[in-house]
């Protein structure tokens, strides 16, 4: 169709439709507009989101996640049919629109696509065409064939689209089968007219249409080559407005959406943007509520959902049978927004959604471990709109009733167990454990460099306190001048955030900021992710602080740690990555690292690790409510870890520690496979100087089995 050749024949058949394809035109673009402005409208009435900073890094996510379809590999077959179908589209659009425009006006070129280029180009674009319209045959066998269990929809969540994805998969079919018989048609007119033939390239599908019609009169080839143009018109342009009502509008939205798309892991968005933390106590109402609480980007979020799948097929609370699944939050919301903004007539807004579309238990039953987030190709946001849902309940005094003890406990004594405040330092105090390490509680006399911020689970839980005494022993082992807040801290407020208690948490970091402050510390260290993840992205103007695995790999790559091998060689280790050190943090190879370390130490991988890792069940609070579920998460994480042929389980987070001895129990695996923390291996295997150092206490974990049959 490129080429700076055309006979006048052939450009005096299309000039005979002109007046029709010019009115599909118009008619095909007017409706689009119409369509896209009306699906504008919920937008412009959402929550401001100011998503317009720093295009450079944006557009560099466009380039990585849009363009070079970052994620699709991550799920093999559909991921390739993707790729090949999505770099068909791109390549594709400039002969698209080359056509379009041919109808009006019959000898356009697009400029650039003249002479050898214009040939080269037809040839490229007619192996595209071809390897779209098989991928597309391919798609629908494995939709109605094959029926991957992530298209699925369960009943509790509405219809199935199948009939709708088939659909759309088919319509993409006609059109490359008609931009394939447009050029076989002119091809076979040129031929048969004495013509020079512009070549099409060998076994593509307009080659194979060409010699399917190479004996067909002259007059055939005209209505093919007319009704193989009309066709693609008509094709494209129902496409163009159907596909914003169905389940592939991403393919207009994905680029904003991707360009919009969240820049920082970690965070969670404000209560309002625009509002600072001082004026949240003139906010009328805190959260998500109604649709129109949402922000304009979360609305995107729902039309560019793709309905692929992954998000929930990466859920854990999807795969232990709670009442939630990431992709129908979209789903339902998209539907809602279809519902309730309609393409003609008045908006019916300011419905509760709670209650309506999505269940209390729905929402209270994610984790926030980010594994939808990340799975996600088209970078969809679920955490912030979860939380933002919980505000909602959270000010309408909708609180789980397990969960109101916890709270009220945070907001009297700075921690969810209500334990004294003055108790929070003992574990360390202990004049046993003093006289191995000395840990400072930091105050007006005493002054260190580092603090080791402990948090409330390892402060108070009489297991975890192991985990805060192997720390503090690796600290002073590397000979860091470190204390602890002791009584003056409180809970980081991590999760009393993520459960949408926004002025607890306030109060909690203001609390502890001004501890932190008053210490005078350069640096913080921390063996908590929950508190690593809170006073990294949700505290400011604190010193800059780290994780202990951080801490450890550094120190065993400059010498200072040096290990033991392990005493029994027959143990197999393998490493849970914690949601909110891995996924949420990036931090995945220094716990490897310092593992690989250990001499004699044998490590395998489970197949779902580092950015796919398996939550444990949920930290912080997660620990006060008990959802509806089929099974455990931490009882599905254990049995991963046997599948891939472990026997110990080796994690860095006090709340996964809880969970997988838990687990352990529950699964009846005791005997089998033993948890521990890194920093109580670390502690066991480290070559002291003085040898009798850790057996003064028993190790870090005092007298627990745990580590004597992981050691
Ligand atoms: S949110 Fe993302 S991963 Fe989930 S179904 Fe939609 S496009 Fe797929
Ligand atoms: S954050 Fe985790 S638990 Fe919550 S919806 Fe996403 S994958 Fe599921």
């Amino acid at each position: 169709m490129v080429g700076s050749y055309f006979p006048a024949q052939l450009t005096d058949w299309l000039t005979s439709g002109k007046t029709l394809f010019l009115t599909i035109h118009v008619l095909g673009v007017a409706c689009f507009g119409y369509i896209v402005a009306r699906r504008l409208v919920p937008l412009l009435r959402a929550e401001r989101d100011p998503r317009f900073d720093r295009p450079l890094a944006r557009l560099a996510k466009v380039g990585k996640f849009w363009l070079g379809q970052w994620k699709h590999p991550r799920y093999k077959t559909a991921g390739t049919l993707h790729i090949l179908i999505f770099a068909g589209f791109i390549l594709l659009a400039t002969r698209a629109f080359t056509v379009l425009i041919v109808g009006v006006s019959a000898t356009f070129v697009m400029p650039g696509l003249s002479g050898e280029a214009g040939r080269v180009y037809n040839v490229v674009t007619d192996y595209a065409a071809t390897i779209v319209f098989l991928c597309m045959i391919v798609a629908v066998i494995r939709r109605v064939v094959f029926r991957p269990a992530r298209y699925e929809v369960p009943a509790r969540f509405g219809k199935a689209h199948k009939a709708d994805a088939v659909f759309l998969l088919a319509l993409i079919a006609v059109l490359m089968v008609a931009d394939s018989l447009f050029a076989a048609a002119k091809a076979g007119a040129q031929s048969q007219l004495g013509q020079p033939v512009e070549s099409l390239a060998v076994l593509s599908l307009p080659w194979m249409l060409q010699i399917v019609f190479a004996s067909s009169s002259l007059l055939t080839l005209r209505d093919l080559y007319f009704g193989a143009y009309l066709l693609h018109e008509v094709t494209f342009y129902f496409l163009l407005c159907y596909r914003p009502f169905g389940i592939q509008f991403h393919v207009e939205t994905s680029l904003f959406n991707v360009y919009f798309a969240k820049l920082e892991r970690g965070t969670l968005k404000p209560v309002k943007w625009g509002v600072s933390d001082e004026h949240l106590d003139q906010v009328k109402s805190f959260g998500v509520k109604t649709f129109e609480d949402f922000t304009w980007k979360h609305m995107l979020d729902f039309y560019s959902c793709a309905d692929c799948g992954r998000c929930s097929d990466n859920c854990p609370a999807n795969a232990v049978g709670r009442p939630l699944s990431p992709r129908f939050i979209s789903i339902k919301a998209r539907g809602y927004a279809y519902r309730h903004y309609p393409m003609f007539g008045k908006a019916d807004n300011g419905k509760a959604l709670v209650g309506h579309i999505y269940s209390e238990d729905e929402i209270w039953s994610c984790t926030t471990c980010g594994a939808c987030e990340e799975e996600c190709p088209l970078l969809v946001e679920y955490i912030d709109k979860i939380v933002d849902l919980r505000r909602g309940m959270v000010d309408d005094g909708n609180v789980p009733q397990s969960l109101q003890k916890p709270l009220k406990a945070l907001e009297s004594r700075g921690n969810p167990y209500g334990k004294m405040e003055k108790k929070r330092g003992d574990w360390a105090n202990a004049e046993e454990f003093q006289q191995v390490c000395r840990v400072k509680t930091l105050g007006k006399s005493d002054k260190a460099e580092t603090l080791y911020f402990v948090d409330s689970i390892t402060s108070y839980d009489d297991r975890m306190q192991a985990i805060g005494r192997a720390t503090a022993k690796i600290l002073d082992h590397v000979g860091g001048n470190f204390g602890i807040l002791g009584a003056a801290e409180k809970d980081s407020g991590h999760e009393v955030r993520r459960f949408g208690e926004e002025l607890l948490f306030a109060a909690l970091r203001d609390h502890n900021v001004d501890a932190i402050k008053a210490s005078g510390v350069q640096r913080i260290v921390t063996a908590d992710p929950h508190a690593l993840n809170a006073l990294k992205h949700d505290y400011k103007d604190i010193p800059p602080l780290e994780h202990i695995s951080q801490v450890i790999a550094r120190e065993v790559k400059a010498g200072k740690i040096k290990f033991n091998a392990v005493e029994n060689g027959s143990n197999v280790y393998t490493y849970h990555d914690p949601c909110y050190l891995g996924r949420h943090n990036q931090v995945y190879d220094d716990p490897r690292d310092v593992l690989d370390a250990i001499p004699g130490l044998k490590r395998v991988e489970m197949t779902r690790s580092r950015d796919r890792s398996f939550c444990c069940g949920g930290g912080g609070l997660m620990m006060f409510y008990e959802p509806k579920e089929e099974q455990r998460m931490g009882v599905k994480r254990v049995q991963m870890a046997v599948e891939a042929g472990a026997n110990v389980i080796v994690t860095a987070c006090p709340f996964c520690m809880v969970n997988m001895e838990d687990a352990i129990k529950v699964a009846g695996l005791e005997g089998k496979l033993t948890a521990i923390d890194l920093a109580e291996l670390v502690d066991q295997q480290v070559v002291r100087e003085d040898p009798n150092a850790t057996k003064t206490l028993g190790g870090a974990c005092g007298d627990s089995s745990l580590c004597k049959t992981s050691a």
